[in-house]
């Protein structure tokens, strides 16, 4: 189906899929329907009706904080505080609360390269990425992989009517997936057993 994943600057078109924020993922208590002696995945078996959990879920569990910086902090602020969080980026808000980049140990690193221990004195705004793709709550972590692997980073934000609610990082986003795999497995385990 439609994303609304997409870039900061085209949201707000994209928010079309708000208010579908079920339950992250189903429970496995419905009735069976198929005869016990079939063995096959026919259209009502239980893991099927498994849907993939949603970036509110990862929220609930995570917390909304988000660790952010203004365009004009210093490169070498936004390295000591990316470690002492012991985080991988930092997002960066305007005077106006919206977001405007997304600064990565990787940009630093580019940085370092290119510029040298010179870098370190200039505004993180000089090596943000400003194209910043961010998601919604109702994003499932299905979308949210396909988006990180697509490409190639491993932070989104989630941004809902214009404000910063949320930060989604490739490591949420494998613990949830394994899980998901985990619950998904056993369901199956359970309705083999019981045949
Ligand atoms: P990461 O994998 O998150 O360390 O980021 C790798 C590169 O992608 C860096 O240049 C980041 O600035 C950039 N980046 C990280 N997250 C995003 C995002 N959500 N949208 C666009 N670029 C991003």
């Amino acid at each position: 189906g439609s994303t609304n994943l997409g870039l900061i600057s085209s949201f707000g078109t994209r928010a079309t899929r708000r208010g579908r924020n079920g339950p992250a993922v189903e429970t496995f208590s419905s009735t069976r329907t198929e005869p016990s002696s079939c063995h096959i995945a026919g259209p009502r078996a239980p893991w099927t009706e498994v849907t993939s959990m949603n970036v509110a879920a990862i929220l609930k569990a995570k917390g909304r904080a988000v660790a952010t910086t203004k365009p004009d902090t210093p490169l070498q602020a936004v390295i000591e505080k990316l470690a002492a969080k012991r985080i991988g980026a930092l997002v960066i808000v305007g005077a106006s609360g919206g977001v405007e980049g997304i600064i990565s140990e990787r940009d630093i690193i580019r940085a370092l390269a290119e510029h040298g221990a010179s870098c370190l004195g200039r505004p993180v705004s000089d090596f943000m990425t400003r194209e910043v793709v961010v998601c919604t709550e109702a994003d499932t972590l299905d979308e949210l992989m396909a988006t990180m692997t697509a490409g190639r980073f491993r932070h989104i934000p989630v941004v809902e009517d214009g404000a910063l609610v949320g930060i989604v990082s490739i490591g949420d986003v494998v613990k949830h997936h394994i899980a998901e795999v985990e619950m998904e497995a056993s369901a199956l385990r359970t309705y083999l057993l019981a045949g």
